[in-house]
């Protein structure tokens, strides 16, 4: 027998609260000494659980471990070298990294890479450092997060001879054109979506509008790259929320499906 009980649903307002992860900040620089405690409470009142730290150099990894000490879980830290720290020391520099990496776990290597944009002089050293590092990285399991700029396709080339053994992760505040985006998902990474997408002269709406979102994860690259309407000054994490929304609108789908679908993505490839 069939019984058909007629069940009166509790009316429950729910504040929809998204679940969002900032997968590159900087949240340790210089610019958040005063206030970092507000800019963590700020960027969790929106939603942001997890902050993903890279790490520059050396001189930068003493402030990023205290960061991550004080936000145990939430504040995760990188180890790399980034190609604009690569000069004539860089060999030292590779050494402290690679100390580090045996010493303890880390969220990923990064943010290492190729930058041709603001320094010429040391591009064979920089391709040194991120050779070595992506071997760390299949050594260690580890994901990448990859720096490129002005080298968009030296950078997918040297990937790709890696992606093959395994090598994963994003390429950062991806700026580049439709083919660079289907090659970069196709070795297997994700694209890093930032401030950038908000910079109408940048192009990169109609680039994405082609690609899904299921390639994606937000970031912000606080203090830097801040998006519209607050560009020009310092960046946030808190600030992912114009992120998202611009690319809620770049993609026709509510927010909230952006927010499931990168956060999955980022816990996908940082393990989470
Ligand atoms: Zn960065």
């Amino acid at each position: 027998m069939l019984h058909f009980i007629a069940v009166t649903a509790p009316i429950i307002y729910t504040l929809t609260i998204m679940t969002l992860i900032d997968t590159h900040c900087h949240l340790y620089s210089e610019e958040f000494t005063e206030d970092i405690d507000m800019v963590i409470q700020k960027a969790e009142a929106v939603g942001v659980k997890k902050f993903y730290l890279p790490a520059i150099d050396s001189t930068a990894i003493d402030t990023m471990i205290a960061l991550e000490e004080r936000y145990p879980g939430r504040c995760i830290a990188m180890m790399g070298l980034h190609p604009c720290y690569v000069k004539g020391n860089y060999v030292d520099e590779l050494q402290i990294v690679a100390g580090w990496l045996a010493k303890r776990k880390f969220a990923a290597i990064g943010e290492i890479g190729l930058d041709y944009y603001w320094d010429r002089s040391f591009i064979k050293e920089q391709e040194a450092a991120f050779r070595v590092q992506m071997e760390w990285a299949i050594q260690y399991n580890l994901p990448i997060v990859i720096h490129t700029r002005n080298a968009m396709q030296e950078t997918i080339n040297m990937v790709k001879e890696y992606s093959g053994r395994g090598l994963r992760g994003i390429f950062h505040c991806f700026g580049g054109s439709i083919e660079s985006a289907q090659e970069i998902i196709k070795a297997g990474f994700y694209l890093g979506i930032g401030g950038v997408l908000t910079y109408k002269k940048a192009g990169l709406a109609s680039v994405l509008e082609e690609v899904d979102l299921e390639h994606m994860v937000l970031e912000t690259d606080a203090p830097y790259l801040t998006p519209v309407p607050f560009r020009g000054k310092r960046n946030e994490s808190s600030y992912l929320k114009y992120i998202i929304e611009k690319l809620a609108e770049v993609k026709k789908v509510p927010v909230e499906e952006v927010a499931a679908v990168t956060t999955a993505n980022a816990e996908k490839i940082f393990g989470a």
